[in-house]
């Protein structure tokens, strides 16, 4: 079959993107530095739009309000949705609407950060936008990237994003409770990502009912 891929230079504004990537880069590590200087450990949650990632963020805030004090950047195209959810959680929470842009970048999230106070948090989620491209190409300075993708999403989430899964620290495979009605097999999927990235963590949850929790919590070391 004939497939058509952009060459080096055939992409009209790739200079443009560069220097885009390259500020954000340095925002990034600007941010990680902020953190650091505050010792807090930030987290960032990547997936697709229904995955499970504000799920995700509710279960490991519930688990870890008592031994952190916990705040969450949660980013979203238009609604506080996710906010509210996680607030409810016991997180103070900054919510970031992107309007029409597809995924948080280190500018919004230094934004986001300028607004905590610092002083008074362990532990930082963001939850990026639904989106498994562009976050791969924006770091925002977190220490680690959880990269989250459902069942219901169908088998092939995984072979066709690689550069998300190979980016993250830790997959996790969402959704479990409906695989069979899916026909979708988590054990093959985790082979998938196991394919991308030998020493990836990975994580196989509901986190509707929190099953497979306690498997995240321990992969991120806390
Ligand atoms: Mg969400
Ligand atoms: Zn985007």
């Amino acid at each position: 079959m004939k497939v058509i891929e952009p060459g080096d230079g055939e992409i009209l504004d790739i200079e443009l993107e560069e220097d885009f990537l390259r500020r954000n880069r340095e925002l990034a590590a600007e941010n990680r530095r902020l953190l650091d200087k505050y010792g807090i450990h930030a987290i960032d949650i990547m997936g697709s739009i229904g995955s499970g990632k504000t799920s995700l963020v509710v279960q490991m805030a519930t688990r870890l309000k008592q031994k952190y004090k916990i705040a969450a950047i949660t980013g979203d195209v238009t609604t506080t949705i996710d906010a509210e959810r996680v607030k409810a959680a016991g997180a103070s929470v900054i919510e970031i609407n992107t309007g029409k842009e597809c995924h948080l970048d280190a500018n919004l999230v230094r934004k986001a950060i300028s607004e905590l106070d610092l002083r008074e948090i362990d532990l930082l989620f963001i939850e990026n936008v639904g989106n498994l491209i562009c976050p791969v190409d924006f770091p925002l300075g977190s220490h680690q990237r959880i990269a989250v993708v459902a069942v219901t999403e169908g088998p092939y989430t995984v072979v066709k994003h690689p550069f998300i899964f190979g980016e993250a620290d830790i997959a996790v495979i969402n959704k479990i409770d409906l695989c069979q009605a899916m026909l979708v097999e988590p054990e093959v999927l985790k082979e998938q990502l196991l394919r991308i990235k030998p020493n990836l963590m990975v994580a196989k949850t509901n986190c509707m009912t929190g099953e497979g929790l306690e498997t995240v919590v321990g992969s991120l070391g806390l």
